[in-house]
């Protein structure tokens, strides 16, 4: 694996653990946006980003966070006054709705219950009703660990024949994402997929990557005029066919340390970082539940690349994350009404079984300074049984 020169661990949902050659990569001198030297290694990223997502389409690299390519996929899809339908399994679902609005899109919304996955007969339900022009999906929601049933959604949207926008933000590159990939009949795909670097990608935040397919490049075509400068993507597909043409200025360091990232997913291989990932997840979950601590998430609803994690009863919220931070562990706190009930682990990107096992040690003894009195060896021997057994 690789070499790890971080201080701390950082397994919050993202950002996340930044290996040492994507950091050099980041550190690489600082060159013109339009040197041919750049070009040829931006063009190589686009490249990896397009084999990795399996697109016929195209991809977009652009200065931002994840939740601009939430709104490039929005507004170069959907047109304001048309209707989208937004399945929300938590914080980052609804933040569709919110942006939705902000550009008078029409929005419905199937809400689970916070760590539930939403009931599927009420999607069918929904689109049965209304025509949608797009319907979106949160891979991972990083708010509740709870993955969307893509088997199961992908098919009922499509047979609507609506766009299906995926927000991969915190799924990107360890949960399957392949947009050339059927899903029941012909032509089910995924329309559109979005993500940021910083989660399980493994790179410094500062980056908003999108793919659309050919199915939401005709659907961008048909909107003529968007609300939109910087997030029209008309304006940026000439970049990406030639990154020495200019728009606006790319992140010249973000993009070698991105080109790099992308180089380490490829070389692990997507279907050996979705077990991986899968296998980190289970482990996680199973060791935390020997201290009695459970996850938001039925396992079989829980994220590959993050947990939420209920508090014991009798467990500080602020003094157990405070005393991990000590110990050079970072976890996240939860959001909205589970603030001070649980913590959030991220388990994704370049994250390594050291690392996990580490953090199942620091957060046993923690709990035992805090008053429990937990068995730590045995928190370790199963999270190694799971995450060692699975052959990557
Ligand atoms: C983090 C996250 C976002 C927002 O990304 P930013 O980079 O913070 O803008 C959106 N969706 C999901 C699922 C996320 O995990």
């Amino acid at each position: 694996m690789e070499r790890l020169r971080n201080e701390e661990m950082l397994l919050i949902p993202g950002p996340t653990p930044v290996v040492d050659s994507i950091y050099d990569a980041l550190a690489q001198e600082t060159r013109s946006h339009t040197d041919a030297r750049f070009a040829a290694i931006f063009r190589e990223a686009l490249e990896r980003t397009k084999e990795m997502l399996k697109t016929d389409g195209e991809v977009f690299v652009v200065s931002g966070s994840g939740t601009l390519a939430m709104e490039m996929a929005i507004i170069n899809t959907v047109a304001p006054g048309e209707k989208i339908l937004v399945i929300s399994q938590g914080y980052f679902g609804d933040r569709f709705i919110k942006l939705g609005q902000a550009f008078g899109v029409l929005v419905d919304v199937v809400q689970s219950e916070w760590g539930k996955q939403v009931d599927p007969i009420e999607v069918e339900k929904q689109l049965a009703g209304t025509q949608y022009k797009a319907v979106t999906i949160t891979h991972a929601d990083t708010s509740t660990g709870v993955a969307a049933d893509l088997e199961v959604l992908v098919p009922i949207i499509k047979q609507h024949g609506a766009l299906v926008i995926l927000d991969g933000v915190c799924a990107t590159a360890a949960m399957e994402e392949d947009m050339s990939k059927e899903y029941g009949e012909a032509n089910a795909k995924i329309d559109v997929i979005l993500t940021g670097s910083q989660k399980a990608i493994g790179v410094p935040p500062g980056l908003a990557i999108v793919a659309f397919n050919q199915t939401a490049l005709a659907a961008r075509e048909k909107l003529g005029q968007v609300p939109g400068y910087y997030t029209d993507i008309y304006n940026w597909i000439p970049i990406m066919h030639d990154p020495q043409k200019y728009f606006a200025t790319p992140p010249v360091n973000l993009v070698y340390a991105y080109n790099e990232g992308m180089r380490l997913v490829l070389e692990e291989g997507m279907e050996k970082r979705y077990k991986r990932h899968t296998a980190y997840g289970k482990a996680v979950r199973a060791a935390l539940a020997v201290y009695g601590m459970e996850a938001l998430a039925e396992e079989t609803a829980a994220a590959a690349t993050l947990s939420c994690i209920l508090y014991p009863e009798g467990l500080d919220d602020a003094g157990f994350r405070a005393a991990l931070a000590q110990k050079g562990l970072i976890v996240a706190g939860a959001l909205a009404h589970l603030a001070g009930k649980a913590f959030r682990i991220g388990h994704m990107g370049n994250t390594t079984e050291e690392m996990l096992e580490r953090a199942i040690v620091l957060i046993g003894e923690t709990m035992n300074e805090q008053g429990f009195s937990v068995d730590i060896s045995k928190a370790v021997d199963v999270f190694k049984g799971i995450a060692t057994a699975q052959a990557f």
